[in-house]
């Protein structure tokens, strides 16, 4: 197979057409952050990713690109749904409506630092973690479950779980329009019932961090953020409940394919038809799993609310709530056309142009703020969409692992990592020493270069970086 690459800028690469391919590939990155070893199947990935039905423009990839189930993470593909365009499962991943939020404490760093220890005892005694761990709000059953399922972050704003405001500040207000509770089984509602509120497995954190610099004083403001600020970034997805709603969906479509006439290169990208019978169930379901994950980072910012205002005796407004395992329906001229596409975004944000009326008012002249998280030991990032992304406004959503959590384990130590990061000033409140080693610094990208590449390739802009305090990791 030919999956050269043909520069196309700085920070973007062309791969041509080749045999099932409907479009091209595109993968934004300079060469330090390409797949490296002949053994990385990131590539093939994007390639396999554009023979699907209904696929219009490219196929794309993030500069915080790998390897993934079916799409790789940072692999961004919309299909037209009007002209036979699929949906599939591995363009959203198991983890749906993974994301990242980011508060705003009315605190700086220095005025924190007596109380910082204290903070995050108290962060990480509250917060729920840890692969099978229950989370803060236990639901009473499968009706109460609907409700939080439809209404997503509003629901639990409704139910005393924040205020008003979050949910300005979240993307789509909270909760994706089109759920269908009724298309998630009743083994992901079981599932669910006992985690909301929890953050989950080692990628997942709740961290504390400090604005270290701001690029763009203007955007800045109107997030919410200054030098020297205090912050708090939650990255958490829908728990069992998600993963539940995927391995369903999966097998339906891994069953209806024949039906469709679909061949796919790769299982794993087992799809249907948007408007189909099993494309709308998936959506349906994949929407409530959506507002499932963003209720659960509601419920979090509680236990950090609670935390801050017993330690500090301050609040934390929201800046932001992304999601960054989502399809969505959304309308993208192509070729001149207005069309209806279903947007995958694998490990990718949504990155929308200053002006676009889906923007809060008090954004509106900003952009879409992108949350980038980078690791426990590094930087991480508040980026805001441009104008020009032909990624279907999408950008990057973290640093992007380069070593499997298995050669991770193989080269770190926990407790060596702890003690290092505590001698730089990072508390780590691990829930596991396995854990934490899988996702030590060096274990990912370069999120400089990521944001870097992003910037340079059109896909956003830096407002500000954040460097961390504290870090629960789940
Ligand atoms: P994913 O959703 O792909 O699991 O993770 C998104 C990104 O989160 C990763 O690419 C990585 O850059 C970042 N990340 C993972 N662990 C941590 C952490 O403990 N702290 C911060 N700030 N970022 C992290
Ligand atoms: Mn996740
Ligand atoms: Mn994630």
């Amino acid at each position: 197979m030919d999956m050269s690459l043909v520069p196309e800028g700085p920070y973007r690469f062309r791969m041509d057409r080749y045999g099932p391919m409907r479009v091209p590939g595109v993968v934004f990155a300079t060469p330090d952050l390409l797949p490296r070893s002949a053994e990385d199947r990131t590539l093939e990935q994007v390639a396999n990713v554009a023979t699907l039905p209904g696929v219009v423009r490219a196929s794309f990839a993030m500069p915080d690109m790998h390897w993934g189930y079916g799409f790789p993470i940072g692999g961004v593909a919309a299909t037209d749904v009007d002209a036979g365009g699929v949906v599939s499962p591995g363009g959203v991943g198991f983890d749906i409506s993974c994301g990242v939020r980011l508060l705003a404490a009315g605190i700086d760093r220095e005025a924190l630092a007596p109380s910082m220890r204290r903070l995050m005892d108290l962060l990480g005694d509250t917060v729920p973690r840890g692969a099978g761990r229950g989370g803060l709000w236990k639901l009473s059953g499968r009706a109460q479950m609907e409700k939080l399922l439809v209404a997503g972050a509003g629901y639990a704003v409704e139910q005393g779980h924040g205020v008003t405001r979050d949910l300005e500040r979240c993307e789509d207000g909270g909760a994706l329009a089109d759920a269908d509770p009724s298309q998630v089984g009743q083994r992901a509602v079981d599932r669910g019932l006992q985690q909301v509120g929890s953050l989950g497995s080692g990628n997942h954190f709740l961290e504390v961090q400090a604005v270290d610099h701001v690029y763009d004083a203007e955007a800045a403001r109107a997030f919410g953020l200054h030098t020297g600020q205090v912050c708090v970034m939650i990255h958490c997805g829908s728990r069992g409940l998600g993963h539940q709603v995927c391995s369903d969906h999966v097998r339906v479509m891994d069953q209806s394919l024949r039906a469709f006439g679909i061949r796919v290169p790769d299982r794993q990208l087992a799809c249907a038809p948007a408007v189909s019978t099993p494309g709308r169930a998936y959506l349906g379901a994949m929407a409530a799993a959506a507002n499932y994950g963003r209720a659960n980072r509601q419920l979090l910012t509680e236990a950090a609310r609670r935390a801050f205002a017993t330690a500090a005796q301050t609040g934390l407004d929201l800046v932001y709530d992304v999601s960054h395992n989502i399809a969505k329906i959304e309308t993208h001229e192509v070729d001149g056309v207005a069309r209806r596409l279903c947007v995958h975004r694998k490990g990718a944000t949504l990155a929308l142009p200053p002006g676009h009326p889906d923007l809060p008012a008090d954004l509106a002249d900003f952009g879409h703020p992108v949350l980038v998280p980078g690791t426990m030991g590094t930087a991480s990032y508040v980026m805001a969409g441009v104008a020009g992304n032909d990624a279907f406004a999408s950008a990057a959503h973290g640093a992007g692992r380069v070593w499997s959590r298995h050669q991770a384990l193989h080269r770190v130590r926990g407790e060596q990592l702890r003690d290092e990061l505590a001698s730089r000033g990072i508390a780590v409140r691990p829930s596991s020493w396995r854990g934490l080693a899988e996702e030590a610094p060096d274990a990912y990208k370069d999120v400089d270069l990521v944001v870097r590449a992003a910037e340079g390739a059109g896909l956003a802009r830096p407002v500000a970086r954040l460097v961390p305090l504290g870090v629960v990791k789940g």
